[in-house]
């Protein structure tokens, strides 16, 4: 078969995007070896994108199409899709047709793809006539490499009209899965997709979606008629996502709580209904968080604003019903949060696989809490279809089955879409913090008698009391302060009974009778709990949402970090562009750690590409020559990889800011007391207070080889033991300030 290349991509003839294109027109019909396609590609991959390496597949679909075949892809949000059909795009003589449903994003692609200098449009009806009419033109002209077409204009008859005129590249499918009625977002008018295999025989299609089950992956080859296509499937797994359950208990709270650990940084955070968004995005602000509300109750113009300030970063948190998402396109969401319970694997997997796009490390949390199950439930029991009923139910336990894992929940994800991971992954709550199991048969003896002898008529706060002995007006009027199970369980607190009680429920052992304000009643299975014939295990209760500690590869400067991202808002506004399609954070965070002070080193940044070198590179680098010459201490990597410490203290004062700004000097403790003539045990007291109003000290290089020993000494110290006892026991020479210090320093980093 012959492969049409440009000539342009001869070496060093592709210096930028424009020049590129210059001497497209002077492509030249050659024979390509696999070989030298694969270094074409590469090429194009550095130059115009500015990565140095392809993710996995990536490369072998992009040969795939280069030699004209055409290739089904699967791979989930953030693989890296778009690529596999852009370079094809650029590379074959001609244009590509995207056809995405997408008409949102399809202006971020195009800018981006501007941005590195690739002559992209998009075709869709929010243009008006005359962009349109120019758009076409370019089309006729040969002058795109890349356009993006709404499915139902390319289908219309004057539109196929012109694709016969013009050369075609090859076709991209994007969303695939919406041929399919199997799919959760059908598209009607993707139906007609399949003629394009017939009418256009010698153009390679290629097939994308992220879409994992087998049923709808076959309706797509087979609709698109693709049946001969290369399948590529790759890995759903996503690595860099940290998935947290907590038990939920004071949501907003939580959620505040979590929130810390992420200062500055985007989200999305889920909820089952309109009124819990509007309360929970009110809740937000309150506490002084850019939040806004999504739903789909709101007038489709405000949707729409409320999404692009959220691209653009003016809003860093959006709560929204599920109605959010499909058409968001973001890769620098760094978490996601459900404040209610899925309704199954497959919408949890995908919302939450809108975080971390970029690759960065990002966190799914969920809250889960038993009276979630029942709502969910309750919800599904007004399905009418007997078998839509069942499929749900069946699709809610997994989800509960998900929630209530005792073993690591990347495990239970990826074996439900039939992947299985070898070893235990590492990155998620259980094996961050395996929940330790215990022998609960006792207790759950006693929460049965008590249960039984309340008639099942009380819900599980009323049996708490009872248990834990409480003397309350509403158990002595029942005179169940006489009962046998009354005070059995008083050295059990409240919040770990509940968490006791809810297990028991979720293992089947209780139901929660709704219609009878939850009452508590026992099951069928409960007369296990009497038999005795097996141990019953449960988690044992912890409270609290873990902090979690971020910590990148390499600590990234947080100053210039910031200093970067103010640049890039700015040039954003002035290209009216989305900062993130301009720079990915992995870009700005490189920077920020590399710290490139001339063009060359620039280059080797990931993401910036010939283009953009030329076009921002001075403004950049103009950026990081000044911070290093504000704060010279910067480049000894003294930069916290940890970005701001949880504030506990007051402010600082005058003398506390004067010894933080003679830290940052790079000056030890010995020679800032000296400096200031005060003792070294002051400047300790300043750390210590500068430390609890949230500022950055590094602890670890003060303390040097004693850190770890004493970090280590005081993570298994004894609880109950007071600090001075504490202290006593430290095998390391410690002063009482530095005891303090480091106290307070565990405190702001979370581990206290
Ligand atoms: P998808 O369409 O599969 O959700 P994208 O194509 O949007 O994913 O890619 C996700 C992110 O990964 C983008 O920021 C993209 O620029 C980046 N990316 C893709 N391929 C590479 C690569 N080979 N090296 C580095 N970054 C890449
Ligand atoms: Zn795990």
């Amino acid at each position: 078969m012959n492969i049409y290349i440009h000539a342009s991509l001869a070496p060093g003839m592709l210096s930028a995007g424009a020049r590129m294109h210059e001497t497209s027109e002077r492509s030249v019909k050659t024979r390509m070896s696999d070989d030298r396609l694969r270094e074409q590609a590469h090429k194009v991959l550095h130059e115009v994108f500015g990565y140095s390496e392809f993710r996995p597949m990536q490369e072998d679909i992009i040969l795939t199409l280069l030699k004209g075949e055409d290739a089904f892809v699967l791979m989930p949000t953030g693989g890296g899709k778009s690529i596999c059909y852009q370079i094809p795009a650029i590379l074959r003589e001609g244009t590509g047709i995207v056809v995405s449903p997408l008409i949102s994003l399809m202006k971020d692609q195009v800018d981006s793809l501007t941005a590195c200098g690739v002559r992209a449009a998009f075709y869709n009806s929010s243009l008006k006539a005359a962009q349109a009419k120019e758009v076409l033109d370019r089309f006729a002209a040969g002058e795109l490499d890349l356009l993006y077409v709404a499915p139902e204009r390319l289908l219309s008859k004057s539109f196929m009209q012109r694709l016969a005129q013009v050369k075609i590249a090859m076709f991209a499918i994007d969303e695939a899965h919406c041929v399919s009625q199997w799919g959760h977002d059908f598209r009607p008018e993707y139906v007609r997709l399949g003629e394009l295999r017939d009418l256009f025989p010698g153009v390679p299609m290629l097939a994308l979606t992220a879409t994992a089950d087998e049923h709808t992956r076959k309706d797509v080859t087979q609709r698109l008629k693709l049946d001969h296509a290369r399948r590529f499937v790759a890995s759903f797994d996503r690595p860099n996502i940290r998935y947290l359950v907590a038990e939920k208990r004071q949501p907003l709270t939580q959620i505040l709580q979590f929130l810390e650990g992420w200062p500055n940084a985007s989200g999305v955070i889920y909820c089952l209904s309109r009124k819990r968004v509007e309360d929970m995005a009110v809740n937000l602000q309150r506490h002084g968080i850019r939040a806004a509300a999504y739903h789909a109750g709101m007038p489709g113009r405000a949707r729409d604003k409320v999404q692009e300030e959220f691209l653009r970063d003016r809003i860093k948190v959006i709560v929204a019903t599920i109605a959010f998402g499909m058409g968001v396109d973001k890769p620098n969401v760094r978490f996601v949060i459900h404040h209610d319970l899925p309704k199954s694997i497959e919408s949890y997997y995908q919302e939450t696989g809108r975080a971390g796009r970029d690759g960065l490390e990002s966190e799914a949390l969920m809250l889960y809490g038993s009276g979630d199950v029942n709502l969910v439930r309750r919800l599904i029991e007004n399905v009418e279809n007997p078998e839509q009923r069942r499929v749900e139910i069946h699709k809610l336990n997994g989800m509960i089955g998900f929630a209530e894992a005792l073993t690591c929940r990347r495990k239970v994800l990826l074996g439900y879409f039939g992947e299985e991971l070898e070893e235990p992954c590492g990155n998620c709550d259980i094996c961050l913090d395996p929940p330790e199991t215990y022998d609960a048969t006792e207790l759950a003896e006693l929460a049965l008698d008590c249960v039984r002898e309340l008639n099942g008529d009380y819900g599980m706060g009323y049996v708490i009391d009872v248990l834990r002995g409480a003397n309350n007006a509403r158990i002595r009027e029942h005179g169940h302060d006489r009962l046998k199970s009354y005070g059995k369980g008083s050295d059990i607190n409240a919040d770990e009974w509940t968490s006791i009680l809810r297990q028991l429920v979720h293992h089947g052992y209780f139901v929660q009778d709704i219609s009878r304000r939850a009452a508590m009643r026992p099951t069928k299975k409960a007369e296990r709990i009497d038999e005795g014939s097996e141990p019953i295990m449960l988690a044992r209760y912890k409270p609290g949402v873990r902090r979690q500690l971020k910590r990148l590869g390499t600590p990234k400067d947080e100053r210039l970090y910031e200093k970067l991202v103010e640049l890039r808002q700015e040039i954003a506004d002035e290209e009216d562009m989305a900062p993130h399609v301009l720079f990915s954070d992995v870009t700005l965070t490189e920077m920020s750690q590399l710290k490139p002070q001339d063009e060359q080193s620039l280059a080797r940044i990931s993401g910036l590409g010939q283009h953009k070198l030329e076009a921002y590179g001075e403004r950049l680098l103009a950026v990081i020559r000044e911070h290093m010459s504000e704060a010279p201490e910067a480049e000894s990597g003294a930069a916290s990889d940890i970005p701001k410490l949880i504030a506990k203290g007051p402010p600082v004062n005058d003398n506390q800011s004067y010894t933080y700004s003679l830290y940052k000097k790079g000056m030890s403790v010995a020679e800032n007391a000296a400096h200031q003539g005060i003792s070294e045990k002051t400047v300790l007291n300043h750390y210590i207070a500068l430390i609890r109003a949230g500022h950055y000290i590094d602890i670890p290089a003060y303390f040097g080889d004693r850190f770890e020993t004493l970090m280590q000494e005081l993570d298994d110290a004894d609880p109950y033991a007071s600090l001075s006892e504490i202290k006593q026991e430290l095998s390391v020479p410690t002063s009482n300030e530095e005891f303090r210090l480091i106290l307070a320093w565990r405190e702001a980093i979370g581990v206290s």
